[in-house]
């Protein structure tokens, strides 16, 4: 007798992730609650990176329909299938993106969660003309001002927003961050926050899978969940 092929184990199956959204989606409404913010001000992004098609209709079954992906290839090769069969879906790339992606994102996105720099500012205005598709804009600020990390520094923000949306008429909506692993994420959230008020943006995407809960008591619109959902991943 054949022995059937191992499943994947790095991959949940359907009802583990229909039962961590569950659980992630009460956790979410509780900090919202006990941050005095109205229900459903924190959305949840669910972050399907490196994860198969089979996982995110596992999501989608459950009734998850935004998700985040890191890489534009990725996410091309999985997402135009799901949406023809779920319309509603929503997808926000929340990766590096490198210029010659900016086409590729502009097609693909509802919303772009890291514009983090001047030169893509220019491809994704030239990207977004060309496509005749504006999806909206998130400013990925380095709030920890680390060498290696993307994003703004802090102290050429407000320029680099002012810029964004005036000279290039972008559709910048909020800001998001990605603090150091090994810091006490609240100053970032913090000053984040600080930042969107100054600029009247009201978007705000921080907080992942282990540090959402914070994030939304310093008012995070969105958290970026990923292996609290899906499982750990191998890599990515
Ligand atoms: C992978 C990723 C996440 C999700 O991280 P988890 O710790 O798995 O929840 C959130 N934001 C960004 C930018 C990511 O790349």
């Amino acid at each position: 007798m054949a022995l059937a092929p191992p499943l994947p184990i790095l991959w949940r199956m359907p009802d583990t992730i229909a039962q961590s959204l569950t659980e992630i989606r009460a956790r979410i409404e509780s900090a919202t609650r006990q941050a005095n913010r109205p229900p459903g001000s924190a959305q949840l992004v669910a972050v399907s990176k490196t994860n198969p098609v089979e996982a995110i209709e596992g999501a989608l079954a459950a009734g998850q329909r935004l998700f985040g992906e890191n890489r534009v290839q990725e996410a091309a090769a999985k997402f135009p299938a799901l949406r023809a069969t779920h319309p509603d879906l929503r997808l926000h790339l929340i990766g590096p993106l490198q210029t010659n992606k900016a086409r590729d994102a502009v097609r693909l996105a509802d919303v772009i969660e890291t514009l983090d720099r001047p030169k893509l500012a220019l491809a994704l205005a030239e990207a977004m003309q060309k496509e005749g598709r504006r999806p909206d804009l998130l400013i990925q600020v380095n709030t920890g001002t680390e060498p290696q990390k993307a994003g703004i520094l802090p102290a050429e923000a407000s320029a680099f927003i002012h810029t964004c949306r005036t000279t290039l008429n972008l559709p910048i909506i909020g800001l998001m961050c990605i603090p150091p692993a090994d810091e006490d994420p609240s100053r970032h959230f913090t000053q984040l926050a600080q930042l969107a008020r100054e600029h009247d943006l009201n978007t705000l995407s921080m907080g992942m899978s282990g540090d959402f809960e914070t994030a939304i008591h310093h008012g995070a619109t969105h958290v970026r969940i990923g292996s609290a959902i899906f499982g750990a991943r191998a890599m990515g």
